[in-house]
């Protein structure tokens, strides 16, 4: 028995897109930029799974670049905002995943960009007025980058507004929507946005394929040169079966979006409710629910028990898959950065992620829950 409650890292492949790209795999070997007809059925896979995900989103296919996932296309957004449209300033929070981070660290220590850092509210929600205030502060272009979704609390940020607000002030907006992009309906043309980042494995496609919207409006180079692959944004021969596998994900999850999530919702409040129950004491790190949380994602802190990181150890044990809000380095507890930008460390408590999928039972749920109280009652309290 075993419970894989870890889909934020990673989602299991549908069975739907592993048979999508074997089909691609044993019958079109050609490559996509070869003009014979093995190269040109490549091409026209590529070209058919542009299309669809653009439709999907609402925009033109062109404005889709693939990439090799979400690092990549937070690297590409933010390396181009700088070197090819003039950025000399970021507004992003500390609480991004490490890709924007450690991409917007690379543009203020190599390129001189200015990098301003947004406050957060204390529920975790990225606080507005302060980002309208920075963005009031300098007239110099700025490129605002903040993720939908945050992937280890789950808190989330109004895209829609925080375009308006940006185009108001002439700024960029690039945002990480790994964790959003399939399981939430997005109207791109309707939204004041210039870059976002999608990466396939997120949402029961494959690892190592994902894409940067890029919009119609904005001329970028590649991050990866070569061949003049992905109309000059990407060199490099394109993955035609992670690719297909993707666009095959995608269908699944924004045909089928709703019933998914009303699933997920059920999963995660079942989760949530014997928690409560049987675990006095028990916390979350940002709300449990509501309109402004993933639903995929849940964040328990648990009381007097600090030691997070031998909480997930002993739960794998169990046969139980889930993520620490914490990582120990050189003997000492870092703690997560996510957990800390948002003031949500509490090194008392051990802080454990759990994050659900369609294919996350019941089941699954019941067997963390014992698992955890067989852990909890097993740690040693530390001093
Ligand atoms: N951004 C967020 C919010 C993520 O959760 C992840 C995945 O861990 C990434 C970016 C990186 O995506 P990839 O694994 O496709 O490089």
């Amino acid at each position: 028995m075993h419970a894989y409650l870890d889909n934020a890292a990673t989602t299991p492949v549908a069975p739907e897109v592993v048979k999508a790209m074997t089909d691609v795999h044993s019958t079109v070997y050609g490559n996509p930029s070869s003009t014979h007809l093995p190269g040109r059925k490549a091409k026209a896979l590529v070209e058919t799974s542009r299309r669809t995900i653009a439709k999907l989103l609402g925009v033109a296919p062109r404005t889709i670049c693939f990439t090799s996932g979400g690092t990549e296309a937070d690297n590409h957004a933010i390396q181009a905002a700088v070197g090819c449209l003039g950025v000399k300033r970021i507004i992003t929070s500390e609480a991004e995943h490490s890709a924007v981070i450690k991409s917007t660290q690379m543009a203020r220590d190599q390129h001189h960009v200015e990098l301003n850092y947004v406050r957060h509210h204390s529920d975790g929600r990225v606080d507005l007025d302060h980002l309208a205030q920075l963005l009031a502060q300098k007239k110099s272009k700025t490129l605002v980058s903040l993720m939908h979704a945050n992937n280890e609390v789950g808190v989330m940020t109004d895209l829609a507004r925080v375009g308006t607000l940006c185009k108001e002030y002439g700024a960029l907006v690039h945002s990480d929507t790994v964790q959003t992009m399939g399981h939430y309906p997005m109207d791109l043309e309707s939204m004041d946005v210039d870059f976002l980042a999608c990466s396939a494995h997120k949402l029961h496609g494959p690892k190592g394929t994902g894409f940067l919207y890029v919009h119609p409006s904005l001329n970028i180079d590649g991050l990866i040169v070569g061949g003049g692959q992905e109309r000059l944004m990407r060199g490099g021969t394109e993955n035609v079966a992670g690719i297909v596998g993707l666009a095959t994900a995608f269908e699944i999850a924004f045909e089928n979006m709703e019933v998914h999530e009303s699933h997920i919702r059920s999963i995660k409040a079942r989760m949530v409710q014997g928690l409560k129950e049987r675990i006095p004491g028990v916390a979350f790190n940002g709300d449990s629910d509501g309109d402004d949380r993933l639903y995929t994602v849940l964040n328990v802190q648990f009381p007097e028990h600090p030691n997070g990181g031998m909480a997930v150890f002993l739960l794998d044990l169990e046969g139980v898959a889930c993520s620490g809000g914490s990582a120990c380095s050189s003997g000492a507890t870092l703690g997560s950065h996510v957990l800390r930008a948002l003031q949500f460390h509490n090194p008392d408590k051990a802080s454990v992620r759990f994050s659900f999928s369609r294919y996350t039972t019941n089941a699954d749920i019941d067997l963390a829950l014992d698992a955890l109280i067989k852990v909890f009652a097993a740690l040693p309290v530390e001093a």
